[in-house]
């Protein structure tokens, strides 16, 4: 039985890395997603069937309660959720990940005769757990843009409370391993840790956030990792590595896409501090506002047009209707590149799935560093629903989103902007784009504009 269950283990974990590396490639993504479900489900009914659970049949009630729960709450939340609120859900969910590991980690501990690994384990399980799962909390609640975490908040010796606060938790896992797993160590052990995910997480904000998510879901990882080594379980040793390692990895991609270190990130207070024109003084009188049928004149001459899509294209479901304007002007010869950002949307590769849900050729999308040398050369550049990420103020060392890499949109001959007001992005800080001499603001719901754009297009 056990040489089964380990067979069986390995070949799970041997369709995770195979998943992985498929969904490296939005050819290969769907396939990849498969075999890391596959697995998934080879994990699960093995461990199912692994005799190491309570005793029967008890161990099979309390799981199928668990799993009648969590299916039900599972099935709620995915019918309600809205597209646009699925980041806060993948927080949401790194989070749980997180609680996971530490609920286990403490029923272990509850039990007689666990082995110095797993008493270990079950240490770093809680700590890495609480953070998440409180931090995670947090980070739903800035992206839910909930008034009082919106801001990065900074208050007085947040470094060195926060240095103190990981000192201490450090301390009250070493002293309860010393104790041999004490489940009331413990128990501190996760209640200052609960402080510290909070305060950890609660400076952070503005343009610095997808960092946080990407190092919460390694965090999620790790914890999974641990308790893989509390319950010797090891699919859930490698997957939660796989996850941590993935995660680290998305972290880097995120920070370089930001133009920040990590440690910048964690201890700094980002986004904030930085001098912040009033909107009255950056777009007083300065804006120029379209209309369709402007917009559409525009076209008669472009020979190349650059698409920047942002988070307002995922608000308003726009993907399918910026997939017909594309088609449309290339009907008419013109060559058509969208330049995505890597932190534009709420989630990493956010817009990479939008369009790929649209059809869009994988090989139209470019990267910021493709695009920009060629701004100049374009003939018209449409922003639907981006903000942040063509925001030309990053360009000034003293503004709260100073030295993050733009989409230069305002290097371009012609640039329209498709959104609904002047009010601001994720950062909270006014454009100078939408008030330059070259812009001109197409105020409107992003899929409303877009398809009134692709009738006059036909007139
Ligand atoms: P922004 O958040 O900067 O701006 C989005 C803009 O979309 C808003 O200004 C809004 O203006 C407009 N908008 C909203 N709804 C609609 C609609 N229905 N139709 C048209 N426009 C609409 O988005 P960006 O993508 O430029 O930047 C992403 C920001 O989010 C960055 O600061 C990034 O750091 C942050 N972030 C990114 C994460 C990630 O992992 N990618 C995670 C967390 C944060 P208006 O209301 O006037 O329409």
């Amino acid at each position: 039985m056990g040489n089964f269950i380990n067979f069986a283990y390995l070949a799970a974990i041997i369709l995770f890395i195979f998943g992985l590396k498929g969904l490296t490639h939005p050819r290969t993504a769907v396939r990849g997603n498969l075999l890391g479900a596959l697995g998934m489900l080879i994990a699960i009914i093995v461990t199912l069937i692994d005799q190491k659970l309570l005793a029967f049949p008890l161990g099979y009630i309390l799981i199928a309660m668990g799993l009648v729960v969590g299916a039900v709450a599972g099935a709620i939340l995915a019918i309600k959720i809205e597209m646009t609120a699925m980041p806060q859900m993948v927080a949401l969910f790194n989070g749980f990940g997180g609680a996971a590991s530490v609920l286990v980690a403490w029923a272990e501990l509850c039990n007689e005769g666990n082995s110095n690994t797993a008493i270990v384990a079950a240490m770093l399980a809680g700590l890495i757990g609480t953070v998440t799962f409180w931090g995670s909390l947090v980070a739903f609640a800035k992206l839910q843009e909930y008034k009082s975490f919106k801001k990065p908040y900074d208050y007085p010796f947040q470094k060195i409370g926060n240095a103190v606060l990981a000192a201490v938790v450090v301390l009250l896992a070493v002293i309860g391993i010393l104790l041999g797993g004490n489940v009331a160590v413990y128990i501190l052990l996760v209640m200052v840790a609960t402080v510290l995910g909070i305060t950890l997480v609660n400076p952070i904000g503005g343009a610095d956030m997808p960092v946080v998510i990407a190092l919460l879901n390694s965090y999620s990882g790790l914890a999974a990792t641990a308790t893989g080594f509390v319950l010797n379980n090891s699919v859930l040793i490698v997957a939660g590595s796989l996850v941590g390692a993935s995660g680290l990895i998305l972290t880097s991609i995120m920070c370089k896409a930001m133009n920040r270190s990590l440690t910048n990130v964690l201890f700094g207070v980002m986004g904030d501090g930085g001098e912040t024109a009033s909107a009255d003084d950056v777009y007083g009188g300065k804006v120029k506002s379209t209309s369709a049928e402007e917009v559409a004149m525009l076209f008669d001459t472009a020979r190349r047009v650059v698409i920047v899509p942002g988070y307002g294209m995922a608000v308003a479901q726009a993907q399918h209707a910026v997939r017909d304007l594309t088609n449309h002007l290339e009907d008419r010869g013109v060559e058509v590149e969208f330049a995505v950002h890597p932190v534009a949307g709420r989630m990493p590769g956010h817009m990479n799935v939008l369009l790929a849900e649209a059809e869009i050729p994988y090989e139209q999308l470019k990267e910021p560093d493709e695009v920009n040398p060629a701004m100049s050369q374009t003939d018209v550049v449409i922003v639907i629903g981006a903000n942040d990420v063509v925001n030309p103020e990053a360009r000034n060392p003293k503004s709260a989103i100073a030295g993050m890499p733009i989409i230069d949109c305002d290097k371009a001959p012609t640039c329209i902007v498709i959104k609904r007001s002047l009010s601001p992005g994720f950062a909270g800080i006014p454009n100078p784009l939408f008030a330059l001499e070259n812009t001109l603001m197409y105020f409107g719901d992003g899929k409303k504009a877009i398809l009134d754009l692709v009738s006059a297009l036909k007139e």
